[in-house]
């Protein structure tokens, strides 16, 4: 299978923002509330408390957002892409409704099961480096929903060496499980973990200090 999906949002300026940091974030349980079972309906997304005003302000201080998802109901069978642009189409209407700033720049889906083997499952850091590549790079060429290819030039991760040196000092992962860490570390991001039932607003005051530099990893 293909992957991982790629969804961009619709009026997306890739130029000029060459210098911006990415907000890297998870989706279930940072954005939204996780569901036992998946989230597997538009009516079942349910937006965290403050997860919208947090997106806002990040934007606001100049960060592109970037949604790094792990969905296997897709692989599971369960349910397709269609199915993913629409509950992805759900969450970003429902930020916006929260707050008029809560843009999204792109959700990145890796929609394999852990025993698939692919590249891009978190915690690889093959989604955020595909991120990167989309929002600094030219991405004009990349429909607005697709399945692409991750990029040939994610790096080898070396877990027993040192924390990589990310392309942007302030590129951050907020999450709230250890695979989310773990890709936010192979890429050098700082890392912010969160409350699955809190989500992003737990870490607001903290994302907005450039000197904060997130917390230790701990696998
Ligand atoms: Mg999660
Ligand atoms: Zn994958």
């Amino acid at each position: 299978m293909d992957g991982p999906f790629v969804q961009t949002a619709p009026l997306m300026s890739y130029s000029a923002r060459a210098d911006s940091p990415i907000a890297f974030l998870d989706r279930d349980g940072v954005l939204n509330l996780g569901k036992a079972g998946y989230v597997n309906r538009p009516e079942e997304v349910e937006l965290l408390s403050g997860a919208a005003q947090t997106v806002a302000s990040l934007r606001k201080q100049g960060y592109l957002i970037c949604v790094v998802t792990n969905q296997s109901p897709i692989a599971r069978g369960l349910w397709g892409p269609e199915r993913l642009e629409l509950l992805h189409a759900t969450v970003q209407e429902h930020l916006l409704e929260e707050h008029p700033d809560a843009h999204i720049d792109a959700f990145l889906t890796c929609p394999h099961r852990y025993e698939d083997r692919c590249s891009c499952r978190k915690p690889s850091p093959a989604m955020l480096h595909l991120g990167h590549h989309l929002l600094r790079g030219d991405a004009s060429l990349v429909p607005s929903f697709s399945p692409a290819l991750c990029p040939v030039d994610t790096p080898q991760v070396n877990w027993w060496g040192a924390k990589p040196i990310p392309p942007h000092p302030l590129d951050l992962m907020v999450g709230d499980r250890t695979s989310d860490m773990g890709a936010g570390w192979a890429y050098g991001a700082r890392l912010f973990r969160v409350s699955k039932t809190i989500g992003l607003s737990q870490v607001h005051q903290r994302l907005l200090r450039d000197e904060d530099p997130g917390d230790e990893f701990q696998p």
